[in-house]
């Protein structure tokens, strides 16, 4: 079964692929995750989509994401929303991680208005990463997610991306920016998404 993941962004589709494939080892079904790029190649098109995620829940966007890729292509699809929720910011920035603080703004800038922001609450600053995943294909939609919990610490760590440098998930000493990128994927809010519906959808192919 081939299934477009709705990203362009090659780390995804590889840790993805992972873990869809260890899944699936047990099953009559092979996974094949294709990204966009790949889905331009295979359908001979330069044609593409720019999706703008107007929801204001994660559930939202990945279902936008979702129904417009299937319109496109009509090959079943696998989106995702995710992004950091910050308890004493009333949950922001949350949808608008990608977003926040303006699209220009570097994620060095946004990490310190969140910093800036926490200064007149009281650590610790309980926080997660959430992930939501939809699939569709033209008839059934699945929605999954995952998320991790842990905290906003001081800058830590020049690996990962985004906001990984100030979330230190519980139980660990490290923030996601000073762990490798295998221990991050093992407990982060994506691996555990995509393990959720990777079993939803053994469960409807079974
Ligand atoms: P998207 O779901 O890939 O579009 O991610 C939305 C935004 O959430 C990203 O641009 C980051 O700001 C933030 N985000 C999501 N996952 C992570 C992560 O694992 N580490 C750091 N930031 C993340």
């Amino acid at each position: 079964m081939t299934i477009l993941l709705a990203t362009a962004n090659p780390h995804k589709i590889e840790e993805l692929q992972a873990i869809f494939t260890e899944q699936f080892a047990q099953s009559n079904h092979a996974v094949r995750l294709i990204s966009l790029t790949t889905a331009q190649e295979e359908f001979h098109t330069t044609h593409t989509l720019e999706v703008e995620e107007t929801g204001t829940t994660f559930e939202e966007n990945a279902y936008i994401k979702a129904q417009a890729y299937f319109a496109l292509w009509g090959i079943p699809v696998i989106s995702d929303d995710s992004g950091l929720e910050i308890d004493a910011l009333g949950g922001r920035p949350g949808v608008y991680s990608a977003r926040y603080g303006g699209e220009h703004t570097s994620f060095a800038e946004k990490r310190a208005m969140i910093a800036e922001e926490l200064r007149s609450s009281t650590p610790p600053y309980s926080a997660r990463f959430r992930c939501v995943m939809c699939y569709h294909d033209g008839l059934r939609t699945i929605f999954a997610e995952g998320s991790v919990e842990g905290e906003i610490s001081s800058e830590r760590g020049a690996g990962g991306f985004g906001y990984d440098p100030i979330f230190q998930p519980t139980g660990y000493s490290n923030t996601f920016g000073e762990m490798s990128a295998e221990e991050k994927h093992r407990i982060s809010h994506r691996g555990r998404c995509a393990h959720a519906l990777a079993k939803q959808l053994r469960e409807l192919w079974a």
